[in-house]
């Protein structure tokens, strides 16, 4: 019998979480009957403050499906993500977020087509319900301008929500870079992808976790994890001012040799000067952004630290976590 794990990052979401599961636990029963399958879902507590850890002790206990891992702090989603992907252990994992943005019920429709073959089967949003203008136009100009920059281009309108094969998975952890824009890894991954289209939700209760400062800083991350393109732009900002400015020197020369130099030009030099004071600063600005990602992933620091991992009941036989055992030492995997 194969087997689906759903992994399910949450922070704060102690709200939601319950009737999460509930919605979860009805597409189990529809998964184990119509595909034959052994499901079980690993909730991530990413350092949650409110009560979310205790509500997901208690679906592990009324529910045998259930596992838990609690990381040691909040990481973050996409390292949250991580962590509950390198346990899973599983023939297709799905990603889904604890909001209910993402409706469990499409599972069934991506087994379909991972069944058919594909080893990617994501979601795309036709529809973004409870998610302000401004939002959706600035999440709209950031896929736009990714698919430009990068070499590898993130499907647009498309979230953590999919589910991955077996190979696909294996594949995905083998990146271990730490500055991780999942989206982006998940493509590169490649492989037979698959997108299915659907409609998302206002949140069920709270608040996004991502106000714009922090979605700024994770557009900024899909760019430089992606794209060298800033890099090559400096180069040809500088190119270009040089010509200029060697055409402008040409000009101020010819002029001095024809009229002769009456010391005028105050204005002009200050804005030469400030021009490529500026154009120099934001070079040296997008190198910066490349070099502090340099310098943190030279640490070679751990991605994440599990403070506790406890298996679904129904694997206590045996199968279940990746390396239960080596992580029950509480060390974080690199
Ligand atoms: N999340 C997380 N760690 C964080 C922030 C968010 O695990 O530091 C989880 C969150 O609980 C949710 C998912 O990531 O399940 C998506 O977060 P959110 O709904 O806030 O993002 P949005 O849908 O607004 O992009
Ligand atoms: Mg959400």
């Amino acid at each position: 019998m194969s087997r689906l794990c759903v992994v399910v990052p949450a922070y704060n979401e102690g709200e939601s979480l319950r009737e999460f599961h509930a919605r979860l636990a009805t597409v189990f029963d529809q998964v184990a009957g119509k595909f034959d399958m052994q499901c079980e879902v690993l909730y991530v507590d990413d350092g949650s403050r409110d009560d979310t850890y205790v509500v997901m002790c208690s679906l592990r206990d009324s529910d045998a499906r259930v596992a838990t891992l609690k990381l040691a702090r909040n990481f973050g989603k996409e390292l949250a993500l991580t962590a509950g992907l390198d346990a899973a252990d599983a023939d297709a994992v799905v990603v889904i977020d604890a909001d209910l943005q993402d409706p469990p019920e499409l599972i069934p429709s991506f087994i379909e087509y991972w069944r058919e073959g594909c080893d990617v089967v994501y979601g795309t949003r036709s529809t973004r319900a409870g998610e302000t203008p401004l939002k959706k136009f600035t999440s709209a100009a950031f896929y736009r301008v990714m698919e430009k920059l990068s070499a590898t281009p993130v499907p647009r309108d498309t979230g953590d929500f999919r589910l991955m094969s077996r190979r696909a998975l294996d594949a995905l952890r083998r990146l271990r870079e730490r500055q991780r824009f999942m989206k982006g890894l998940f493509t590169w991954v490649g492989y037979r992808q698959k997108s299915v289209v659907y409609e998302r939700d206002a949140r069920f209760a709270g608040e996004s976790k991502f106000n714009y400062w922090r979605l700024w800083n994770f557009a900024l991350e899909g760019i430089t994890s992606f794209s060298t393109a800033p890099l090559k732009l400096a180069t040809y900002v500088g190119l270009g001012t040089a010509g200029l400015s060697f055409v402008y020197a040409l000009w101020v020369f010819g002029k001095a040799l024809l009229l002769g130099d009456r010391v005028q030009g105050y204005p002009t030099l200050m804005l030469v000067i400030l021009f490529l004071g500026g154009v120099q600063l934001m070079a040296l600005g997008m190198i910066g952004e490349y070099l502090g990602r340099i310098y943190i992933e030279t640490k070679q620091r751990p991605l994440y630290l599990i403070d506790e991992l406890i298996p679904a009941a129904r694997d206590e036989t045996g199968i279940s976590l990746q390396n239960s055992a080596s992580q029950a030492g509480k060390v974080g995997v690199n």
